[in-house]
This record gives C-alpha cells, structure tokens and sequence, in this order.
C-alpha cells in the first residue's frame, strides 16, 4: 500500500492557545496531518502536557506568550521561527469570555476581552504574514465564535470583540486575495471545553439551577439540541489549511449545528 503523503506535512502551524481545550484539538488534527506544531498559551504546564500527546505525531515546540501584550507576541513568534522555521499556518485560537450585565462592564473588563481576543488575533497575524508572503504561502484563521455573527445578552464586551475579529477576518482577505495567504474565520456555538464549563458554573452560581437545566440554557441556541465538539471545529479549521481551499478567503464559517445561517 502506498503511503498517503499529507499537502501539510512539514508546514510549521502555530495554534495559540493550543494547550487545551479548541486550540488543543486543532493542534490535533494539524499534527495528524504532519505539520510541525509550535504551542502558544500562558501556562507552560498546560502546554507541555498537550506537546508530550503531539509529539508521537510530529516535532512539537512550546512557547508561553500573553497574546495581549505586544512585546510577548514578537519574543514568542522569534522564539517559534527560531524553532521551526517560518510560520505557514496560523491558528489565532486564545481567547477569553467573560460575562457581565453591560452597566457592570467595567473598562478593565472591556479592555481585557478587546485585548485578548482582538488586538491578539492583531498581533499574531502581523508576527506571522510576513514569513508567510516571504514562503510563498499561507493559511490565517482566526477563531471567531457565534457571536461574531448574531448577538448574546451579558456579553457585550465578547460580543464587540468578536464581530471585530470578523471585520478584521474580511479586510485582510480582500487587502490579500492577489497573495497566496488565505484569511478566514470559523465560528463556534457553544462548544465543549473549559469556557462552556465556566459559563455553566456560572448559570448555576447566579440562578439556583442545576447543572441539567443550566446546560439546557445552553444547548436551547443550537438548532441540533447539544453542545459543538472541540473536534468539530477543528475539522473545519483543518479543511481550511488544505491547498485545494485556496478560493475560500474571507469567509465566517458557522460550526454550531445551525444556529446561524
Ligand atoms: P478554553 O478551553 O478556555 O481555552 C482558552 C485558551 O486560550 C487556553 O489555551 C488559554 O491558555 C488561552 N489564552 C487565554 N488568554 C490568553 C492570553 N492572554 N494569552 C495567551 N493565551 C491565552 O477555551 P476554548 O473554548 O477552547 O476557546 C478557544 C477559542 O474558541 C476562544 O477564542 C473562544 O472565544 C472561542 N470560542 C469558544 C466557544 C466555546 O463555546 N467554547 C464558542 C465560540 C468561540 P492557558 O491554557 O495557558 O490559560
């Protein structure tokens, strides 16, 4: 049987926040296919724990960032590039999701969720373009979320955040279409992972429900009754690298069982 070569094999693909939860599956699915993985995320412990599973697949490197600080983003992409090369494929996974009633949304938590979410994606991209259009060749995907596209009470500061990420998603695919860089976004529903969790504690926290109902609170946005899996966003993340999606630029692909369409 001939061995089936991979179009990512040896692409250097750099997954913020990939120690855990989405970004941990999509570095997953990205070192399947042999791309070689750096991690980024704030805990060197988390990000570790998830390279020893990857490294039975591919090279692994790690590096803690805070992607809302500039002078952190460019130490830990020279640190990446150093590691592993150029960056071929950037995965602008980190992010946060605080919720508040919007009088209680205070400017420190309106900075930190535009900062970390936002101004992050920001950062990420301008460290990684320019290898990209140096290599000839280039996949951007900014995980968005849902609330790119429709909004959510109590969370006006994510909600904000996230649409700019789409608007940034969108100039930058149009400023680059005559390049080989493709510039996407995937928005996820509400998806299995630490965030959910949080949120969950939080429904129950504030209203007395248990952790059945809280979760049914949830679930009552996705038209398929149940929460998104971290595999299933990285599936679509995955077929967005692949070469033969060069023409999708620019698009808000919607993992969320059909709550936006
Ligand atoms: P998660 O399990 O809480 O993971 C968040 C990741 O972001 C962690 O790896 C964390 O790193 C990293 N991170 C947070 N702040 C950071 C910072 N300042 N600098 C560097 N890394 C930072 O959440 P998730 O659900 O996988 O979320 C991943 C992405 O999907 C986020 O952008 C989120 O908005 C988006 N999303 C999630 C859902 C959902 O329902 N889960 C829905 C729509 C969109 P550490 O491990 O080091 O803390």
């Amino acid at each position: 049987m001939s061995e089936i070569k991979s179009a990512l094999a040896g692409r250097h693909a750099v997954v913020t926040g990939g120690g855990r939860g989405i970004g941990a599956a999509i570095a997953r699915a990205l070192a399947g296919q042999g791309a070689r993985i750096t991690l980024m995320g704030r805990s060197a412990a988390t990000l570790e724990q998830e390279a020893g599973l990857l490294r039975e697949l591919t090279e692994v490197h790690c590096v803690t960032v805070d992607v809302a600080d500039a002078e952190s983003v460019s130490a830990a992409f020279a640190s990446a590039v150093a590691a592993l090369g150029p960056v071929a494929i950037l995965i602008n996974n980190a992010g946060q999701a605080a919720s508040a009633p919007f009088m209680r949304t205070d400017p420190a938590l309106w900075n930190q969720m535009l900062a970390v979410n936002l101004t992050g994606t920001y950062l990420g991209i301008r460290a990684a373009l320019p290898g990209m259009l140096e290599q000839g060749w280039g996949r951007i995907v900014n995980i968005a979320s849902t609330a790119s596209l429709k909004g959510y009470a109590y969370v006006t500061a994510y909600c904000a955040a996230k649409h700019a990420v789409l608007g940034l998603t969108r100039a930058l695919a149009l400023e680059l279409a005559k390049k080989p860089v493709t510039v996407n976004a995937v928005c996820p529903g509400y998806t299995e992972t630490d965030i959910v969790r949080d949120t969950l504690a939080n429904i129950q926290a504030k209203t007395g429900r248990s952790a059945a109902e809280a979760t049914a609170e949830l679930v009552k946005h996705n038209p398929q009754g149940r929460l998104v899996q971290p595999e299933e966003v990285a599936s679509a993340v995955l077929w967005l690298c692949q070469p033969e999606s060069a023409a999708v630029t620019g698009q808000a692909i919607s993992v969320s069982g059909g709550e936006t369409m």
